[in-house]
């Protein structure tokens, strides 16, 4: 009996399976192990959201199927969220699309707009799901590296002719997922240059667009003029309203592109469960202190953490943005021999750089997301019990 298709059989192995593997050990063996490599924030979900929600689920008519698309709430929340944030307008009809999380739209939108072989330009590192989507949807994932001399920025300059010809699609992710990095409007301007230039479709993913500190604001693709007709940008409520586990997210942009987007929507699910919608669209528009207070704790967890790194000698760099510390592991170590060292000597887990693609090799991630306390007990034993030999 056949159990799996060639296509995902290509899917390479789910590296933080290792990281899990080494954690469930030491926890056997009584070891109190801190975990820095997961991305999934530890503060709770604002009350007044949690509140709109079981409101909501006293209404018998929002207990049906969803509307495929969303409902009008949500989607004119989303418009109502790019206009106050962007001064973007969009038609909450046809230019906004409500997701199961921006993954699950990441995901379904690849095999909605390239067909097999087309080439899909994405950073390297990334968010591992650009690439496997690609490769799920029979693309072919084209790396463009993101170095420090650049601030993690592409260089579209880089990316060959032949390349270029099969290229269909470009990911672009800021505030990035992992290297922390931001851009500015500019940057933008430009790769909407290149993508017209070379009839690219961007997929503009902002999960992080209101996670920033240092009064650094995040603009959107979709402030550059003309936009419109060559990218979609995605959007999340998980980061920002510690919402992860509802899955509610929306992409918009790109008519054409949405259209097809929920056109496959359509065949394999059905829409988000609508009292998260409602509480999603009261997020967007509501009283956004939450926000900032969130953003003000994971600041002083970022200054804290990388002064504890620097102490020690890793150059590590306070990000404006996310939740995640991007730094270069010390000379000598490969990514994972650092994790694993580190891992040993203290019972802290960090994420290995490689695990996002080729590119991050020679790095290593740590997340901000757990508790103060448990930030506080990982910077003490950074400073004491980490000897790496420098
Ligand atoms: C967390 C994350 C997402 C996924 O967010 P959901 O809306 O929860 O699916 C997308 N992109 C990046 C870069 C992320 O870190």
């Amino acid at each position: 009996m056949k159990t799996r298709s060639t296509r995902l059989s290509n899917i390479p192995p789910y590296k933080f399976a290792e990281i899990q593997k080494m954690k469930k050990k030491a926890l056997e063996a009584g070891i109190d192990v801190i975990d820095l490599g997961v991305g999934d924030p530890d503060l709770p979900t604002p009350n007044h959201i949690v509140n709109k929600l079981t409101e909501e689920l006293q209404n018998p008519a929002n207990l049906k199927y969803p509307s495929f698309a969303g409902c009008q709430e949500f989607r004119k929340a989303v418009a109502v969220f790019y206009k106050k944030t962007y001064n973007v307008e969009l038609d909450p009809d046809t230019e906004v699309l409500a997701l199961i999380g921006s993954k699950e739209g990441i995901g379904h939108l690849l095999p909605s707009v390239i067909d097999p072989g087309d080439y899909v330009l994405g950073p390297d590192p990334s968010y591992p799901v650009y690439r496997m989507a690609t490769l799920l949807a029979d693309g072919k994932y084209h790396n463009m590296p993101l170095e420090a001399a650049n601030d993690f920025k592409p260089n579209f300059d880089q990316v060959g002719e032949e390349v270029l010809k099969k290229a269909k699609v470009m990911f672009l992710n800021y505030p990035s997922n992992p290297t922390g990095a931001t851009v500015d409007i500019a940057f933008y301007k430009q790769a909407v240059d290149f993508a017209q230039q070379h009839d690219l479709l961007v997929i503009s993913d902002s999960a992080y667009n209101m996670v920033t500190y240092n009064n650094y604001i995040a603009p959107s693709i979709l402030e550059v003029e003309g936009a419109k007709e060559t990218a979609v940008e995605f959007g999340s409520l998980s980061k920002a309203y510690s919402m992860t586990g509802w899955r509610v997210g929306y992409v918009v942009g790109n008519k054409d592109v949405i259209k097809s987007l929920s056109i496959y929507k359509s065949n394999v699910d059905t829409g988000v469960f609508t009292p998260i919608q409602l509480a999603a669209a009261h997020a967007l528009t509501s009283d956004q202190s939450s926000v900032s207070e969130y953003n003000h704790v994971y600041k002083q967890r970022m200054d804290t953490m990388v002064e504890a790194l620097q102490s020690i000698g890793i150059a590590a760099k306070p990000a404006r943005a996310g939740f995640f510390i991007w730094a270069p592991v010390p000379d000598g170590f490969t990514s994972e021999q650092f994790v694993t060292t580190v891992f040993e000597q203290t019972g802290i887990i960090f994420t290995p750089g490689n695990i996002f693609g080729p590119g991050g090799e020679g790095y290593f991630r740590l997340s901000l997301s757990i508790p103060n306390e448990r930030i506080y007990e990982a910077v003490e034993r950074i400073r004491q019990g980490l000897e790496i030999h420098l």
